[in-house]
């Protein structure tokens, strides 16, 4: 059971918001908080290198708290600024030739399917985009015969950004690994919110951002990439701390997932989100994944009483996020209607979702995505500041 009370005291924006936002950057919890602050804190009075020497067990924790959020190795974790980045840094090292195929999902995320088409320019590599089934998540049965002889690479997004679905990650890890593709999942909205066990997902690469489910700070995300799988890869960058220079002429690229990192990185905000990690586990995954799904199916429940409501969620299973919109009103305009109100959503937008939206026709739609420290009372005000509207 989780404290709610509790947890509440700890996270100083819930005394003024009604904030249904952890999709797009959660409320920090003051232990996290505290970290950066006084990492800081010695960072001005010591100096960022004296910092970063006093702060070792605490970088160093940062690779063992993500190893044990998704039962994966240390060295098979980078740091990386931003989930994105992280992305690129292995996709852009797969050994892709003109010709080999990548197969995607209509949920995929606008940056990923981006670098698909940069890389589909630049060196004529081929997308498959699966199908979805009857609940609008993944086709497993029709992923699978978009398999050829140049398939190389699945890549998929978990939760898409723009919806409450929960795509059937382990299933599409059972195709990889049928056909030998490298997979890869974007885990940036169930990670911290969803119980994550990278070995029954059987994924080889997933990354995540710090400042959504996991409440970290902004400017910092993770990557992992599977040991074997990294000594593969050739990272589209290196620096001195991505590799060695082992003579005048040449150099080696560091073992495991740290030829993916940057020697100069934002140091309060990796102890930040390291701190971020062991707050999530301390709570535990899957209580905070049995409240925020309960929470969220309330949500929907209550915003489906209202008649001029359009819910627009799909998947056979559906998580923290709710997205809807309102008959004969723009979907921004609720948005700010709502802030005026004190109370935190977004708005998912046609253009980042070309694939899912733009083809559904939704128009853009509100995203309202519920954490565990929000209630029942929240989500009850919310419908009602709605049917007012
Ligand atoms: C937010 C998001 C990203 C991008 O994360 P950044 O840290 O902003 O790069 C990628 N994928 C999904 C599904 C997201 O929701």
């Amino acid at each position: 059971m989780i404290d709610i009370n509790a947890i509440r005291a700890e996270t100083p924006g819930c005394r003024h918001l009604l904030h249904f936002n952890s999709a797009g950057a959660a409320l920090m919890p003051l232990p996290v908080y505290d970290t950066v602050r006084r990492h800081l804190e010695i960072e001005r009075d010591f100096g960022g290198y004296e910092a970063e020497f006093r702060a070792k067990e605490q970088l160093e924790s940062f690779y063992t708290e993500f190893a044990a959020l998704l039962k994966v190795s240390p060295d098979e974790i980078a740091f990386v600024e931003n989930a994105t980045r992280g992305w690129d840094m292995a996709f852009y090292g797969l050994p892709l030739e003109r010709g080999d195929r990548i197969i995607t999902h209509a949920s995929e995320y606008a940056s990923n399917f981006l670098a698909f088409l940069h890389l589909a320019k630049r060196r004529g590599v081929e997308i498959d985009v699966a199908p979805s089934d009857s609940f609008g998540q993944i086709d497993v049965v029709a992923m699978e015969k978009l398999v050829t002889s140049r398939t190389r690479v699945i890549a998929i997004t978990h939760v898409p950004t723009q919806g409450g679905l929960v795509n059937p990650a382990a299933a599409v890890g059972k195709i990889a690994r049928k056909h030998g593709l490298v997979y890869i999942l974007d885990a940036c909205q169930s990670v911290g919110q969803i119980e994550l066990n990278v070995p029954a997902i059987g994924c080889h690469i997933l990354t995540g951002t710090g400042r959504k489910y996991l409440r970290g700070p902004r400017g910092t995300g993770f990557l992992y990439v599977k040991r074997e799988l990294a000594a593969q890869l050739d990272p589209p960058f290196i620096d001195l701390h991505a590799a060695k220079w082992t003579g005048v002429r040449d150099f080696e690229l560091m073992p495991g997932a740290k030829r993916f990192e940057n020697w100069e990185s934002n140091v309060a905000g990796r102890v930040g989100l390291a701190a971020a990690v062991r707050y999530a586990r301390t709570i535990g995954l899957k209580a905070i994944e049995e409240r925020v799904t309960t929470l969220a199916d309330r949500l929907r429940g209550a915003l489906g009483e209202i008649r001029s409501i359009n819910l627009h969620d799909q998947g056979q299973r559906k998580c923290g996020i709710t997205t809807f919109s309102k008959d004969g009103r723009d979907s921004h305009a609720i948005a700010a209607a709502l802030r005026q109100q004190s109370i935190d959503v977004s708005v998912s937008s046609v253009e980042y979702a070309l694939l899912d939206l733009g083809a559904r026709n939704t128009g853009p739609v509100v995203r309202a995505s519920v954490h565990y420290y929000n209630t029942e009372a929240e989500v009850e005000r919310f419908a009602r500041a709605l049917a007012r509207l």
